[in-house]
């Protein structure tokens, strides 16, 4: 039985497994993302130590390149986190490990973890979402991970304002698109508060209601069986709650699905594998996509 190895390289840190599952996850570790031959380095010694392993799986902060047949698949390219632009990750693994190698988004291979092994396994289409720092969104469409042009952007979905918000929103390329308007600094920026210090009622009704838009505009797009939505900011007691309702107010009977209805909480649902979503995703996508 083939061995794994898995990164969820985040932008603050990166966490690195090495098994076959949640049941069988043998190591991992958490490296902090300073330097990139300092970060990347840190991957790979972790698996000299604790492998061998057959393959890696990668999901990286972005963006990236993860069209197969670009001559820079593998890197992470335009970011603006400092020294990390056109950042060859998968390339530096692969050459260091001598071992096939799948790359995609942090947030697609949270994804493929919960389609793999979480709250939508079973299912064909899918669509995961992350609250947090940022706003993102991955899929698995017809049972393979959503990759295209380049990868789904969700955060950077425009939005209509609600009645009376004159917030400018935080993002720097478009101000007030979703993660501009919703993301945890677009939370703080507008209320002056932490999303964990944040008791008003006010706010999180228009945090549901932009986070729902996202979702409806997801849900006339790919028609998933199943969204979870996870992330920091999402963890909220009663946010999942506000969002259901939002996003049944919003479509307003006009998909006719009881997922869409009466069975909207198993419809909009939390992760199930939690924080281990995005590393047990790479080992999935280690075991499907990985190529020499
Ligand atoms: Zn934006």
């Amino acid at each position: 039985m083939s061995v794994y190895g898995g990164i969820e390289g985040g932008g603050s840190k990166w966490v690195c497994a090495v098994g076959t599952g949640p049941d069988d996850l043998r190591a991992s570790e958490t490296i902090p993302t300073t330097s990139r031959d300092e970060t990347i380095g840190g991957a790979v010694a972790f698996f000299e130590r604790e492998g061998p392993v057959d393959a890696v799986g990668i999901g990286s902060f972005g963006p990236v390149d993860a069209h197969p047949s670009s001559p820079t698949w593998g890197h992470i390219t335009t970011t603006p986190k400092p020294g990390w632009a056109n950042t060859d990750v998968a390339g530096a693994v692969r050459r260091a490990l001598g071992v096939p190698v799948a790359f995609t988004t942090d947030v697609n291979a949270a994804a493929l973890g919960e389609h793999r092994w979480g709250a939508a396994q079973g299912l064909e289409t899918i669509w995961y979402v992350t609250v947090g720092t940022g706003i993102g969104g991955g899929g698995v469409v017809g049972g393979r991970l959503l990759h295209g042009l380049v990868h789904p952007e969700f955060g950077h979905l425009r939005v209509p304002r609600a009645d009376g918000d004159g917030f400018a929103g935080v993002c720097p390329f478009h101000g007030d698109c979703l993660e501009g308007l919703a993301s945890g600094p677009a939370l703080e920026a507008r209320w002056g508060r932490t999303p964990p210090e944040l008791d008003d009622a006010r706010a999180w009704e228009l945090e549901a209601r932009y986070l729902a838009l996202g979702l409806v505009s997801a849900i006339a797009v790919l028609s998933p069986e199943r969204i979870v939505l996870g992330g920091g900011v999402a963890k909220r007691d009663g946010l999942h709650e506000l969002v259901r309702c939002e996003v049944r107010d919003l479509l307003n009977g006009y998909v006719d699905a009881p997922a869409l209805d009466g069975e909207i909480d198993g419809y909009i649902v939390p992760p199930a594998l939690g924080a281990r979503a995005g590393v047990l995703g790479a080992l999935a996508l280690a075991a499907t996509y990985s190529r020499a």
